[in-house]
């Protein structure tokens, strides 16, 4: 059996502070990588195309839906969001493991075609603690930031169908639980016996 990579989907409501964490985990732990989606949404200052996501138009993303280039692909807040699905394919091969930061509804669609994808959904400690968040985020008024937390609530209801919960209460108790669960799935012994044939063969050879 091939060495191949495990797919993780992390999703969380915004404002619990996934993209920090899955950042510091592609640092503490070797071979992780993130898959960039494609999205139509507009570019935020600070972001850069081809880091944060691909940015493009609508009709490019219709096109690419047409073509089969996405795994899965969801519209969230209004606008369109995609996973690659040659890249994610790619890269798994390699044996790299593949984190994709996407919604709930994305989550889903993973899960029925790849039911050996792993899912961990972030919550905040609280909601108190998550409209303070999302507060300090940017000076919006009191709607949007209702708004946001309606969204939130709607993106949390759907915790109960994710593999693994974490809460982001202290930043690096998260991440170490993170780390635990991805260093824990590569212990499996499917993994290991295509990682150890060799020392296997060795432990278990004529003596
Ligand atoms: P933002 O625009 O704030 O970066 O992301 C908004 C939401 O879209 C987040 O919940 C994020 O997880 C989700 N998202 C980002 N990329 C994808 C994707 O490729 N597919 C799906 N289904 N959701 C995504």
């Amino acid at each position: 059996m091939a060495d191949k990579g495990t797919l993780y989907i992390i999703s969380a409501p915004s404002g619990a502070g996934k993209t920090s964490l899955v950042a510091a985990l592609v640092e503490a732990v070797e071979r992780v990588r993130i898959s960039i989606s494609h999205t139509t949404r507009a570019m935020r200052p600070g972001e850069e195309e081809g880091v944060n996501y691909h940015f493009i138009g609508r009709d490019e993303f219709v096109r690419q839906v047409e073509k089969g280039r996405f795994l899965e692909h969801a519209e969230v807040f209004g606008n369109l969001y995609g996973t690659s699905a040659d890249w994610v394919a790619q890269t798994l091969r390699g044996g790299d493991d593949v984190i994709l930061e996407i919604d709930w509804q994305g989550a889903a669609q993973i899960r029925k075609q790849l039911p050996e994808a792993v899912s961990i959904f972030i919550l905040p400690p609280s909601l108190e603690v998550l409209a303070d968040r999302l507060r300090g985020r940017e000076t919006d008024d009191e709607t949007v930031i209702q708004q946001r937390l309606d969204g939130a609530q709607e993106e949390m209801s759907h915790y109960g169908e994710f593999d693994y919960l974490v809460v982001n209460d202290n930043f690096q108790r998260a991440l170490h639980e993170l780390s635990a669960i991805v260093e824990a799935r590569r212990l499996v012994t499917a993994r290991q016996s295509a990682r150890l044939a060799g020392v296997l063969a060795n432990l278990l050879a004529k003596h």
